[in-house]
């Protein structure tokens, strides 16, 4: 990694830093993750460097240089380790530099000195910084030795090897050294100008709107105390407040003041939408600020089909130079907002790939906006921004912050799905190449030792190291650039690195099927005591072995060109990718305590590892930002959020109340049904009943809110006649434009004079969260009892976790999940100062105090108690009048 001390103003990197400025971004799909491919070329240089001291005795391995400089008044500090030296029989000093590729033997026979560039430079450069700047070892003196230098290739997976022995051309790596270090400096240099620029603009940003509400004020005044004090703030602010302009702007302004950058992570592409138009406004009235939305790649890419080779994409091929001399780099960074149409209509215009370009933007401009999975998902975090260098000066805003707890625990709960297995398996049936004859045995044995666990049979793990090593960053999880610089780890002891010759031991893994069996034996029904659902102990380190063969045997199929990518499924690459994702989570994350291995029965059986709390992970990237400021509508109870999404100690907590008149407003709680699920069946006409009272007050749209689909499908049948409305309904999955076909039903029908509709749909879906029901779009929420996750195994664990950690494990597992998702509800009513409408809780446990304390605070006079209403019809029919009295006077 390139590193800069201004202080001392010293620069410090590599000499592979040096050699390499090569963009490997559009090298096509890899076999597997940087992190594996590294770990492979890791173990082929230990193999080669233990066989090369073994044959010769003048041999030294790793063996470090360093090399000191000045430009552009810089002390510049250049280190290397070459990977062998050695005196051979003529007397000549080897310098040796040992390179792993994907590729057949064949391709390695063709290599030459011009075939891998960078691995070329590299090796000059051992020699030159050694001639030029080791006064201590004579190699440039007279009596200097005459020095070869040889490029040890290594193909990856055959092994098969080659030895490219190089020229040397000291004035043309006298020439590369001052290029690249110029342009090091340069790159460093401008950056700092940036930051500097920034700075200096910080007094130039200006609000989004002409003036700031009062409670705008007081969100703006708490984020700017926030960040300049623990770096960190929750900030729970209702509708109305204009919680995305209160919180972009505080935000940019430390973000300018640390010379840095502004990330806004959604969990929706809505919410992105509002954050773009913000950043518009802003620029509007003079700020100088320059954004880009990162659109997903699928959705971004000009082809049919994602696949990201130079060779098989007119976008990705000379991508380097189309960008930079169409100027359209210049031009987007130019634009207050580098939208997904504008840079695909500059993509198309250039034939460049305007998913890069969006990437590239996000280096220059001043706000980046994309979904949580740039910040948080350890298999697509934005490397640039988060990985390859430390974002102390990203400023990190998090919208919506209630949903990213659930996202992050599915980042690390992968699970291996017997079904999918076997599937794979039987896709492999009849395939005739080694290697596939090789992954649908492993597959085979894999499911036989789920067969073992789901008998109760399997093996234990075995017992732990008594100092295992220290568990790295799991936000590298997948790629880690730095892996293959990584001090060597000791070596497993069951994989030999070898295809074809992985030996699981006999006690671990069932034996390999024969090869005649064609159709995999019905799994055996598991012991009769055992219950359907269960934590287990899987092995570890045999998994991390399957993991490891599989994925030589996907380096092996890619090295033949034949692995398929894009629509199509190969099944070899889909079960490296499968076991690789679940053995690389069990290995960096299995042994926390907020991490179970589950094995269920149902679904054909599932082994599963279960994230029972991702604080923290999520804990550890926001620390590593220069702030982070977590916001939504409902975010209480603070503490809970701020647990769960591992915002830390002394994080700034503030609740805002609804800036709306309460007047304007009518809560009542029907406490009559009970939504339990013993005695759902019972009361659906208790909540039948009072679905029918609440519409009949008033003419108008309604939303009822079910705490489920399986609920929802039970109370729709029994409202499909309510005289004089129309009676729509959330189906389970719903198209973007049906969402929209139903909400524009919504909000025009009223002007158009259609029927008023009652929209019967779930909590915490699609038209209870991101959207807006302004005017007489929506004049009630009836939420009919608290949408409680589903209570299940797991959902016991997570209890289970909590309790254990904060002594209230119900309510972190159930009850405050469950009162967000009845805020959020309740939230479509009002979203305007002018809205007028009602919110009907329906359901014994809103009378409770468990549930009735979580209210928001604006929802009553002194006691939630008195919301509790006899005569629904009576007093909504009241209120609406009142409305009607007022409205006229
Ligand atoms: S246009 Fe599509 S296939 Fe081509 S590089 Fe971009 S994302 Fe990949």
């Amino acid at each position: 990694m390139i590193r800069f001390d201004g202080d001392s103003r010293t620069l410090s990197l590599s000499v592979r830093d040096l050699a390499d400025d090569l963009d490997y971004r559009f090298s096509g799909p890899a076999p597997v993750s940087l992190k594996r491919r590294a770990e492979m070329g890791r173990v082929a240089h230990e193999d080669h460097q233990g066989a090369r001291e073994e044959q010769i005795k003048s041999y030294r391995r790793e063996r470090s240089l360093r090399y000191e400089t000045t430009i552009s008044g810089w002390r510049v500090v250049v280190q290397g380790r070459i990977d062998g030296i050695y005196t051979d029989e003529a007397g000549q000093t080897v310098i040796e530099e040992v390179k792993t590729i994907v590729g057949t033997e064949a391709e390695l026979a063709a290599a030459g000195p011009e075939t891998f560039p960078h691995y070329s430079a590299q090796l000059q450069l051992y020699r030159y910084l050694l001639e030029e700047g080791s006064s201590g070892l004579d190699f440039a003196g007279d009596g200097a030795p005459e020095i070869a230098l040889h490029l040890f290739l290594i193909a990856l997976p055959s092994k098969a090897e080659r030895t490219v022995v190089l020229g040397y051309d000291a004035a043309a790596m006298r020439e590369l050294v001052e290029r690249r270090l110029g342009e090091v400096v340069a790159a460093y240099e401008e950056e700092q100008a940036v930051a500097a620029q920034r700075r200096a603009l910080r007094a130039r940003l200006v609000f989004p709107h002409d003036e700031q509400r009062p409670q705008q004020q007081e969100v703006v005044a708490a984020i700017e105390e926030a960040l300049a004090g623990p770096g960190q703030a929750l900030i729970s602010a209702p509708p109305g407040i204009g919680k995305t302009a209160a919180t972009l702007y505080p935000a940019l302004r430390r973000a300018y003041e640390l010379g840095g950058r502004v990330f806004v992570a959604t969990s929706k592409t809505t919410q992105q939408q509002i954050f773009a138009e913000t950043v518009r406004a802003m620029a509007a009235r003079g700020a100088p600020v320059r954004a880009v939305v990162l659109t997903a790649k699928e959705k971004a890419c000009l082809n049919e089909r994602v696949h990201c080779h130079e060779d098989a994409c007119p976008y990705a091929a000379d991508y380097g130079r189309k960008i930079v001399e169409s100027g359209a780099l210049e031009r987007l960074s130019k634009l207050p907002m580098a939208d997904a149409a504008a840079i695909r209509a500059e993509g198309e215009a250039h034939t460049f790939c305007p998913f890069e370009a969006a990437l590239d933007l996000s280096d220059v401009v001043d706000v980046v906006i994309g979904d949580y999975n740039y910040v948080f998902d350890p298999g697509a975090a934005l490397k640039r921004m988060f990985v390859e260098r430390s974002p102390e000066d990203v400023v990190l805003v998090v919208d919506e912050a209630h949903n990213l707890y659930e996202r992050a625990r599915g980042y690390y709960s992968p699970a291996l799905q017997r079904e999918t297995l076997r599937k794979l398996e039987q896709a492999l049936v009849g395939r005739t190449h080694a290697v596939e004859r090789r992954v649908r045995g492993l597959l085979r044995q894999l499911l036989a030792y789920l067969d073992q666990i789901q008998r109760g049979e399997a093996p234990a793990a075995p017992e732990p190291e008594p100092e295992p090593e220290p568990q790295q960053d799991n936000l590298l999880l997948f790629d880690d650039p730095d892996a293959a610089k990584a001090p060597p780890k000791k070596k497993r002891g069951r994989t030999s690195g070898r295809l074809g010759v992985y030996r699981p031991p006999p006690s671990a893994l069932p034996p390999p099927a024969q090869p005649q069996q064609q159709e995999p034996a019905a799994p055996p029904p598991p012991r009769r005591e055992l219950p359907p659902e269960r934590e287990v102990s899987v092995d570890g380190e045999l998994l991390a072995a399957l993991r490891d063969e599989l994925n030589e045997l996907a380096v092996a199929w890619f090295a033949e060109g034949r692995a398929r990518t894009g629509d199509e499924i190969d099944p070899v690459v889909a079960t490296s990718r499968l076991v690789s994702r679940f053995a690389n989570v069990l290995e960096l994350e299995g042994k926390s305590e907020d991490m179970s291995v589950l094995w269920r029965d149902a679904r054909g059986g599932v082994l599963k590892l279960l994230c029972k709390d991702p604080s923290r992970q999520l804990g550890r990237r926001s620390a590593a930002c220069g702030g982070a400021v977590a916001v939504s509508a409902t975010l209480e109870p603070l503490e809970f959020y701020r647990d769960v999404l591992g915002l830390c100690p002394d994080a700034l907590l503030k609740a805002f109340p609804s800036p709306f008149d309460r007047a304007r407003r009518k809560v009542v709680v029907l406490d009559l049904p009970s939504t339990k699920y013993h005695a759902r069946e019972r009361d659906l006409p208790i909540v039948e009943d009072a679905v029918r009272a609440v519409v009949a007050a008033h003419p108008g749209n309604y939303l009822v809110c079910c705490p489920s689909f399986a609920y929802l499908e039970r109370l729709a049948p029994l409202l499909d006649e309510l005289p004089g409305f129309q009676v729509l309904r959330q189906e389970r999955y719903m198209a973007p434009d049906q969402r929209a076909e139903v909400l524009t039903r919504l909000r025009e029908g009223p002007e158009r004079g259609l029927p008023p509709v009652v929209l019967i749909v779930v909590q915490g879906g699609i038209f209870t969260e991101g959207v807006d029901y302004a005017g007489d779009a929506c004049v009630g929420a009836i939420v009919v009892g608290p949408a409680l996750p589903q209570l299940n195994y797991e959902r016991t664990l997570i209890q289970q976790h909590y309790e254990e950690r904060y002594g209230r494990g119900f309510e972190y597992a159930f009850v405050y999940p469950g009162m967000n998702k009845v805020i959020q509800s309740a939230g479509r009513v009002i979203r305007t100062p002018s809205d007028r409408g009602v919110v009907v809780l329906v359901g014994m446990r809103f009378a409770t105090p468990r549930y009735s304390s979580l209210f928001p605070r604006d929802w009553y006079e002194r006691h939630p108690r008195e919301l509790v209403c006899l005569d629904p019809y009576g007093e909504l029919s009241a209120f609406w009048q009142q409305a009607q009295a007022s409205q006229e006077g």
